[in-house]
């Protein structure tokens, strides 16, 4: 089956209002290339004033509630993102479940939560260098998949982020036959969770994606994009690894 590739960029916690300049030249590789999707992750603050700067960019959160609304002091609800702007969001992100203690189930509801708003999720899983040390990555991977994939996941509002912790920001990433097998054995768990559905599902890999191994990494066996972080602030590092998705 073909899947559209979607290279996605996640600000984190960087960036300003003079940032957001960088996004004119993603909003260009992405208006060249429209047989791919582009998308950047920025930060809340920075929703509104990017999807009004870039309309045609894909713009979304990085995170939100899984309520749809209450007393949650200092969060946002997945509505809230949208009327700023956003298109879609991360959940599940490492960072989150490692710094928030975030669980699969709270993942699978803030998923959940997207799709009641209309939005699109990336759900991120992935495992510690320890449990793939231990010769557990797969198992740990695939019980997160279970646990956090929403109800109803289907492959026009939900994309899966195989995001090995150890590769994230540290530019050490797995071989490509490693990044293949996992995302093979994703692929499996999601016919089985899913049905046949599950092979329209994205998978994107993510951690420590460049210029220089996006060409390899976006065009291994199962691999239908990338979750960029590091590389996807500015529009130089980040345009090249949208031409890679898109095979130039
Ligand atoms: C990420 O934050 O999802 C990520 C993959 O970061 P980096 O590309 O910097 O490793």
């Amino acid at each position: 089956m073909t899947r559209r590739k979607l290279v996605a960029g996640n600000w984190k916690m960087n960036g300003d209002r003079a940032a957001l300049a960088e996004l004119d030249g993603i909003a260009a590789a992405a208006a060249a290339h429209p047989a791919i999707d582009v998308a950047i992750a920025l930060p809340a603050t920075l929703i509104a004033a990017g999807a009004e700067r870039v309309p045609a960019l894909a713009i979304g959160a990085q995170d939100v509630h899984a309520a749809d609304k209450g007393a949650f002091t200092g969060c946002i609800s997945a509505n809230m993102a949208k009327e700023a702007g956003a298109r879609f969001s991360i959940v599940g992100h490492s960072e989150r479940r490692a710094d928030q203690k975030e669980s699969d189930v709270l993942v699978k509801a803030k998923a959940e939560a997207l799709h009641r708003a209309g939005m699109q999720a990336i759900v991120c899983v992935g495992e510690t260098l320890e449990q793939r040390d231990a010769g557990e990555a797969e198992r740990v991977v695939t019980q997160q998949l279970e646990g956090s994939l929403p109800d109803g996941a289907a492959a026009d509002w939900c994309a899966i982020a195989y995001e090995p912790v150890w590769a994230i920001g540290t530019g050490r990433t797995p071989t490509i036959e490693d990044v293949a097998a996992m995302h093979g054995a994703i692929r499996a768990k999601l016919r089985d969770l899913v049905g046949e559905g599950g092979d329209a599902i994205r998978l994107l890999y993510g951690g420590s994606v460049t210029a220089e191994n996006a060409p390899a990494l976006l065009h291994a066996s199962d691999v239908d994009g990338a979750l960029v972080g590091g590389a996807s602030l500015t529009a130089a590092k980040f345009v090249p690894i949208v031409a890679a998705a898109a095979g130039n």
